[in-house]
């Protein structure tokens, strides 16, 4: 059997909303459809000599649901962290490309981290013999600072990104709630969800400028087993199920910004960049050489989670509406995979 590539990318395509849909708004102009998708490429509507197109293992049109999509590309990957190896799930795109609506979810469509959530404790019913403990943080970095969003904001500081003597890459301080339940899990999602909204009119800006890492930490061991009297050796397995919601992917391409907004700007552009990178060096085998995972604050946090047997999904989130911020994200997907 070959072996499944460590890294996987697809591309989403959302449909319409209804602000940019025509037909639901008397007024607007007509929307141009600068992209348009199938099954494994997103071409350039317009067939011009320059006109561009990109192919993929998977392209999730507009039709199709978050179901779809976590069965066929996140599900493996959630089955295998309960097995033991880390896992990391991504979300790449401008802003308002679906990056949320994909890894959240709304009232009506779960998104794929709720089901994941379903799947690991379903994972972990059909595993009889082996024992569990389950924990939960959620943090954000924004402007290179990482905070905790498990902690009410008043009493909230910056946390600092450390190493052990083993290489073991952590967060100072960071939270880490014990859970035994999937509505358990969602009630502190909901908390990080309310510690984010710092003033609600900013929610959007900050959202678009600032990556949240949630994370799932699996322990698992044998049970021993009562009836032969047998003890099981002990060791025990952890591993991480990482599910990230990116900055804004405009942002890195942003110009003429002076500043905090400049800042941000070099901040997120390197933190995406750098990302891209780790991934270039995962996906090309040929490559050698040194890979700065210490250049942002996102890798750094993921670089036990990225290479060596982990697995690595990357959901980049496109609008066929819109035609620069879509190429760049394509160029982006390309290269990831
Ligand atoms: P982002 O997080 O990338 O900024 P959002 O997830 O907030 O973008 O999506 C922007 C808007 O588009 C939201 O109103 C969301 O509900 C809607 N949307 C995104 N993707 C889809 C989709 N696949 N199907 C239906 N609506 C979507
Ligand atoms: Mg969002």
């Amino acid at each position: 059997m070959a072996e499944e590539s460590a890294v996987k990318v697809c591309v989403r395509v959302r449909p319409l909303i209804p602000r940019e849909d025509c037909a639901a708004s008397e007024n607007a102009e007509p929307v141009h459809y600068f992209w348009k998708a199938d099954a494994k490429s997103i071409y350039q509507s317009d067939d011009g000599n320059s006109s561009k197109s990109f192919s993929f293992d998977r392209v999730f049109t507009a039709e199709e649901t978050t179901n779809q999509l976590y069965q066929a590309i996140a599900k493996p990957l959630v089955v295998s962290s309960v097995q033991g190896y880390n896992g990391t799930i991504f979300a790449y795109g401008q802003t308002s490309s679906g990056k949320t609506f994909t890894m959240m979810g709304s009232d009506r469509f779960p998104g794929v981290l709720p089901m994941a959530v379903e799947d690991v404790f379903q994972t972990i019913k059909s595993c009889p013999k082996k024992e569990f403990l389950l924990r939960v943080s959620y943090m954000e970095i924004y402007n290179e600072t990482v905070s905790d969003l498990l902690v009410d904001s008043w009493k909230r500081k910056p946390l600092e990104v450390r190493e052990t003597i083993n290489k073991t890459i952590y967060v100072a301080d960071l939270t880490e709630e014990l859970v035994t339940s999937h509505a358990q899990v969602l009630a502190w999602i909901w908390k990080g969800e309310e510690n984010r909204h710092y003033g609600k009119t900013k929610m959007n800006e900050r959202s678009s400028r600032s990556h949240t890492i949630f994370r799932m930490i699996l322990e698992n061991r044998e049970r021993s087993d009562p009836a032969s009297g047998e003890n099981a050796d002990g060791a025990i397995i952890v591993s991480h199920l990482n599910l990230v919601d990116l900055a804004g992917s405009e942002r890195a391409s942003q110009t003429g910004a002076e500043g905090t907004r400049f800042k941000e700007g070099c901040n997120i552009n390197r933190s995406l960049f750098t990302l891209g990178q780790v991934i270039k060096r995962l996906t090309d085998e040929g490559q050698k050489g040194f890979t700065n995972y210490r250049d942002s604050k996102l890798t750094r946090i993921l670089q036990n989670s990225l290479g060596g047997n982990a697995k690595t999904v990357i959901i980049c989130t496109i609008t066929p509406v819109t035609l620069e911020e879509t190429l760049s994200t394509l160029q982006f997907a390309s290269t990831a995979k």
